[in-house]
């Protein structure tokens, strides 16, 4: 079994699911007393938050490719970013070391395919929904139409994230505001639901949807076991 590197902290709320799934799908896997090889580091999202806000994307690069450098010295095998949108700077961590940086997009392309899914939902923060690098991806690698709110609904979706979701507040009125959301853009085509903000899972999960959800945070956890006893 290999050691899986997280880059966590953004935010911790999510963190602790990547840290309970992994567990869970090595216990799977082996039995026993058995649990996942994990290192990690935490980022304080309150300084990373910042520096999205200013657009210092060089320098949030700089910082988790000191991280993955620092999971790779400890012996890390693979190295995670545990969040959507700080997949915004992954070729500055990938260059930072030799080992995988395991993008969460392309998980969740692969994940997509076999469920037949060709048009599909995402909702994430400003920066997921909006910036080329998460939806090119998923267009240009995995084929797929990616459908995002409009500009009112994409700034409601990253204020219950920033406001709410990464501070632990799970609130019945937005998870109700989200599921309108995702109907609207349902009503446009949209097969699928991308919770493509590592929280997003906290609040609407699928018994709630009549299309599959992908949530990245159990996708990626997922696919880091899969590396993982490769
Ligand atoms: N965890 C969120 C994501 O998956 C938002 C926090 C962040 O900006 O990293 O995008």
């Amino acid at each position: 079994m290999k050691t899986i590197g997280l880059i966590g902290g953004m935010s911790w709320e999510s963190t602790q699911t990547y840290y309970k799934l992994i567990n869970e799908g090595v216990r799977d896997r082996l039995g026993g007393l058995h649990s996942a090889k994990i290192h990690m580091v935490s980022v304080d999202f309150h300084e990373i938050a910042e520096q999205q806000y200013s657009g210092r994307w060089d320098d949030m690069g700089v910082t988790l490719g000191d991280a993955a450098k620092t999971l790779e010295d400890s012996g890390a095998d693979v190295v995670l970013i545990c969040t959507n949108t700080m997949h915004k700077v992954y070729d500055a961590v990938q260059a930072a070391v030799n080992v995988p940086v395991l993008h969460i997009a392309d998980a969740t392309g692969d994940a997509i395919k076999p469920a037949g899914v060709k048009s599909v939902i995402l909702l994430g923060t400003r920066y997921t929904m909006e910036m080329e690098f998460y939806k090119d991806r998923l267009a240009e690698k995995f084929g797929l139409t990616v459908l995002t709110p409009e500009k009112a609904d994409r700034d409601e979706v990253h204020r219950i994230i920033y406001d709410e979701l990464v501070q632990g507040k799970v609130l019945d009125a937005s998870r109700d505001r989200l599921l309108e959301i995702i109907r609207s853009l349902q009503a446009q085509g949209g097969e699928g639901v991308i919770a493509g903000c590592t929280e997003i899972g906290l609040l609407v999960q699928q018994e709630q949807l009549d299309v599959p959800l992908f949530d990245t945070a159990v996708i990626h956890a997922h696919a880091a076991v899969e590396v993982s006893f490769q």
